[in-house]
Formats: structure tokens, sequence, C-alpha cells
């Protein structure tokens, strides 16, 4: 059964708009750039990464900006290096027709490099002059982020000072190019967010300008419903849950720094992932609610991942005993493991982990968890595989997981383990690492036919 897609438009006002750095790795890059903000006037505030990759063995700028600070550092002479840095920069400008000069930007920035101003600030510079020349080329304002994002001494985000600040300058300009990924600490010096952070910048300054929309334009057209690798042409996805992104990019999906979600949910805006390529193509809306988007098909979407193991343990009347559970959470913590899942039943518990942090401590997890709880049998299986199949259109919709399971039956895919969460929006299967692909490939086909 599919229901038709169809989206109530709500007035935009406001968009802010970040542009990934392969969005702004070259003048031809950065034209497209151009047309899309221009296209529409609510663009009004564009947040900037530094120039990525132009093909696909180039060095994204940041990594160099680290390798170069690395030198100086070490107090090796970083100046020819420095000069291929200043060398993306120069060709955008160029290729702009900008008439920009940066030399003196660059001189001060050598200089700091010398003075020791922390790998962060270097790193900073990529977004910081990458967002001067993307100012100067659309005709915005240019606010630096250490002016408006404020971390705390222990490095976390100052939300109050942040948005305080931040809504106060953006009102005082109408359009503006704001670098992402850096902000500054207490002592004024300068601090970055996670690699990918811009993310979390554009977040900030979506929430902090009242934008009714985040838009983030990077090198794909969204998510797609599987792994294009797996599935052949796989349908994009129109409109994700944040909570289903978790579930999916958990999986490893991942296309959006997993902290910008934060800023933009709790103000109930919605991003768009769109394709700086494509500009036509739909992209992703992720929201909070859906309640103004129908859906499409029961599934949202397929992911899996490799690698995995299973700790099998028996006990009689196992789910009745108190203190079990706890006993071999602790122990998995004590050598370092994360279980993912923990299937259990009355008699039986599984524990799956990546099996890589497993790797050398067999006979230990085994010999502690004996002496712990005493187990019927224990055991540790390898080579497994999991599956998500996430959508919000699965709750109260029965018979989700039985068409799941016989579709898998029926090509003889044998399921090694099951698990669905509470909220419903997922089920986890799992399966041996060889049949992952054709089980991926049989979920999908199942929701999504031909
Ligand atoms: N330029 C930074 C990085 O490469 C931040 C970003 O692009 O989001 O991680």
């Amino acid at each position: 059964m599919m229901t038709t897609y169809k989206q109530r438009y709500f007035t935009v006002q406001v968009r802010t708009a970040k542009f990934g750095g392969s969005s702004l790795a070259s003048p031809e890059q950065f034209k497209k750039v151009y047309d899309i903000v221009m296209a529409d006037p609510t663009r009004r505030y564009v947040v900037a990464s530094a120039p990525g990759k132009r093909f696909p063995e180039d060095t994204k700028v940041t990594d160099m900006l680290y390798a170069c600070y690395d030198m100086a550092v070490a107090g090796l002479d970083f100046e020819l290096f420095f000069d291929g840095i200043k060398a993306r920069f120069d060709e955008i400008i160029a290729g702009l027709g900008l008439g920009l000069d940066l030399s003196r930007e660059y001189e001060s920035i050598k200089e700091s490099f010398r003075l020791g101003s922390g790998r962060d600030y270097a790193a900073s510079r990529g977004e910081y002059l990458n967002s001067i020349i993307l100012a100067r080329y659309l005709g915005y304002d240019f606010i630096d982020a250490a002016e408006v994002v404020f971390f705390r001494e222990d490095g976390t985000l100052d939300e109050e000072h942040t948005y305080k600040t931040l809504a106060s300058v953006l009102r005082m300009h109408e359009r503006a190019v704001i670098p992402g990924f850096y902000g500054s600490m207490p002592n004024y010096t300068v601090r970055t967010f996670s690699r990918g952070g811009s993310d979390i910048s554009g977040s900030i300054v979506a929430r902090a300008s009242g934008s009714d929309i985040y838009e983030n334009w990077t090198d794909v057209s969204g998510f797609l419903m599987a792994d294009p690798k797996i599935v052949r042409e796989p349908l994009g996805i129109k409109v994700v849950t944040y909570r289903e992104l978790r579930e999916l990019s958990y999986m490893g999906a991942g296309v959006l720094h997993e902290d910008s979600v934060f800023p933009v949910r709790s103000a109930g805006i919605p991003i768009v992932i769109k394709n700086t390529n494509r500009p036509d193509d739909e992209g992703t809306t992720i929201v909070a609610g859906t309640d103004i988007y129908d859906r499409e098909h029961i599934i949202t979407g397929v992911a899996g991942k490799k690698n995995f193991s299973v700790i099998r343990i028996d006990k009689d009347r196992m789910a009745y005993r108190r203190g079990m559970l706890h006993r071999i959470v602790e122990i998995l913590d004590y050598n370092g493991v994360h279980a993912e899942h923990i299937p259990s039943g009355i008699d039986t518990m599984s524990i799956v982990a990546h099996t890589e942090q497993l790797t050398g401590k067999y006979d230990t997890l085994i010999e502690s968890i004996r002496r712990a709880v005493d187990p019927d049998y224990i055991g540790i299986e390898d080579d497994l595989a999991l599956i998500a199949v996430v959508g919000r259109g699965m709750v109260g919709s029965p018979g989700v997981a039985a068409r799941v399971f016989d579709a898998l039956a029926k090509a003889s895919i044998n399921v090694r383990m099951i698990d669905q969460g509470a909220c419903e929006i997922n089920i986890i299967v799992g399966v041996s690492s060889a049949d992952f692909e054709d089980a991926v490939r049989v979920i999908y086909h199942e929701f999504v036919r031909r």
C-alpha cells in the first residue's frame, strides 16, 4: 500500500543556507552557489565551509591548514606549504574576477602560526578566508564567527551568550555570510567544533536568525532509502524525522554532522539537504513531526553495517533474576565494550557489539561473565551484520515485521537476531555478513516495488 506524497507549503521569510566544502572548492562551484543564493531573496544568511576537494585525490584546505600548522610548531619552514594554501584561495578570487587582495590576511595568519596560535585557530582560517571571498562575491556583509559564536571554558557551546549576541548582530545585517566551524573561547582564542562542524554553525545561525528553513547544501541530493552500492538506484527520501534519521545515520548513512540537529530541532526549524550541483532536485527535508507531510512508503529507509558479534548467554529463567543484566553490563563497560543491542528472552540474552571492540578479549569476557552469572551456556559468534528497517509509517501498521521476515525467508536468508525498539520506528535484523547485501535488497524491494 502506498499513500501519495504531498507537502503543504508554508510561507518562508528567512532562510539560512549553509554550503559545504565541495560546494565552495573552486570558482565554478562558487558560481553555482551565487545562482542558488540569488535565486531566492529569502536566503539572507549564508554559512560557509572552507574549500573542500575539487576532485577525489584533492586535499581539503582544512587538512592543509592542520598540516601547515604542525610544520610551524615543529619549527620547520612552512612558507612553501602555505603558498599552496594561498593558491587555493587566489584561484577562486581570480576565477571570479574579484580583485580582492588577501595578502595582509595571509601575512597575519603566518605570523600567528609562528607565534603558536593553536591548531583550532589554524584550521578555522579556511572558513574565515572563504567567507570573506563569498561575502564579497555575493555582495553580502561578512560577520566573523569569533565575534558571535562562544564556547564555555569546558569547550561546549555557550548557548545563551551565542544566541543573544548572534541574534542582535544578525538583526543589524540584512544579508550576511558567516564562517562555519569556529567560535571563540572565554579568553578570546579561537576554538572549532569537531570535523564537519560547519553544519552545526549553520544550525546555530538558522536558529538565531529565526529562519524558517535551514538549507544544507552539499554534493548529494539528500538521503537515499538504501545504499546505492547495494540497491540499484534507490529512491530518495523526501521527508524524514529527526528520530528516523538518528536510527538511519547510526547505521552509517551520515551526511550531516550529528550535533547539527539539536539547535534547529528544538526551534522546530526543518533542515533541507540540497545538492549544489543539482539544485532542482528535491532533496531531503528533516522535520521534528510529520503532521504537515504525508508519507510515501511504510518504511523510510533501510541501512546496515557488517562486523558485529553476538555474545549469547543462556540461563533458565534469566529474565526473572535480578541484577544479572546489571552485572553483565558492568563487565562489558570494564572491558571497553559498548552493547549496541541487547535482545533478550526469558532464558536467553544476546549482546550485540562491534567485533573490533571484542578483539583479543573473548576469553576474558567469557570467563568474567561465567564467574558473575554462572550461565548454562555462553558463546560468542562473529560475522553478524545488522540491518535497521526504519520508518515512522511502521507505527500502528501491523504486519511490517512479518513482511520483513517473510521476504527474507523466501530468499532463504536466515535471520540470526531480531530487535525492535519500543518506539516502533525501527526493526533491527541480524543476518550473517555473507547475506548482508542480499538481505538489504530483499527488504528494500519488499516495500518499494519496481
Ligand atoms: N572545514 C571543516 C572540516 O573540514 C569544517 C566543515 O567543513 O564543516 O571539517
